[in-house]
């Protein structure tokens, strides 16, 4: 069975792939064979120490993701780079928080842009790609425990991940019989850049706490088998699922 989750000879483009959990599944998706196109705003050094000591190639993409501008470019330089691509991990995110009474305009664009606007151009863009050469290919998203619930101070957050949910499943009906599987990741609660408010609040910091079954908060390290599963052979006829790595949020 192990070579149901081996990725060796998959190229993977990871956005935001410098850092948190777009590094931990970059670094995942490498030890797990595959070579790694990251893009992003930020040279991914790090993770690119860690895909050489895999034995894996990096590359880094150079991009903004906070609009559809130039997303071909991005599939184009891997192709460059590597000759194809086989997987696309949509990773780059952001997030304001303000009263939605208060929330502003930019801060709604700002969010999704980024976490909608550009997850979904990518992927056309990548599809595009594998569908004019009548080949395969895997996307993942990454969803939020926000994809099923409200939060609060969220609105644009809340908004992009409750969409980036609906386009996964509307890309796997779409895209499933040309054979490509479209699924997400929806991540509980982790200690990352995108949550050091929260947890640097003492009150919401022991209020989430107390609600994760697993009892800690996920290490980026968490969701590197999820990914591979997703990425891997071994899920080939999984459309449209998304797979919540969360410590037991959803189950509370
Ligand atoms: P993070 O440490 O803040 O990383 C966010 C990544 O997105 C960084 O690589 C960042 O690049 C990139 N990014 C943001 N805006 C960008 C832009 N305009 N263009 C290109 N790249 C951009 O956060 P994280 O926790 O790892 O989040 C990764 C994903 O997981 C996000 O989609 C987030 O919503 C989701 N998520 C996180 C949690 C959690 O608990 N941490 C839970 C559920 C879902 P720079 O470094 O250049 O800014």
């Amino acid at each position: 069975m192990t070579h149901a989750f081996d990725l060796s000879g998959r190229v993977a483009l990871v956005t935001g792939a410098n850092t948190g959990l777009g590094q931990a599944i970059a670094i995942a998706l490498a030890e797990a064979g595959a070579d790694i196109a990251a893009v992003g705003r930020t040279q991914p050094a790090d993770t690119f120490a860690a895909v050489r000591r895999a034995g894996r190639r990096g590359e880094w993409i150079e991009a903004n993701l906070d609009n559809a501008t130039g997303l071909d470019r991005i599939v184009a330089g891997a192709v460059d780079h590597f000759g194809a691509i086989d997987l696309l991990v949509n990773n780059a995110g952001t997030i304001r928080r303000n009263d939605a009474l208060d929330f502003s305009e930019e801060d709604w664009d700002a969010v999704m842009g980024v976490n909608l606007k550009s997850a979904f151009f990518l992927s056309q863009a990548a599809a595009r790609w594998w569908v004019a050469r009548q080949r395969g290919g895997k996307i993942i998203n990454i969803a939020s425990m926000l994809s099923f619930q409200g939060g609060v101070r969220v609105a644009s957050y809340t908004a992009s991940k409750s969409g980036l949910l609906g386009i996964t499943r509307l890309l796997a009906n779409e895209w499933a019989a040309r054979g490509i599987n479209v699924n997400a990741i929806a991540p509980g609660y982790f200690a990352t850049n995108n949550t050091q408010a929260l947890r640097a609040d003492e009150t919401r910091n022991a209020a989430i706490l107390a609600r994760i079954p697993a009892g800690r908060w996920g290490v980026p390290s968490d969701l590197g088998g999820a990914a591979v599963f997703l990425a891997s052979p071994a899920s080939d006829y999984v459309h449209g699922a998304v797979l919540p790595v969360d410590g037991g949020w959803l189950a509370r």
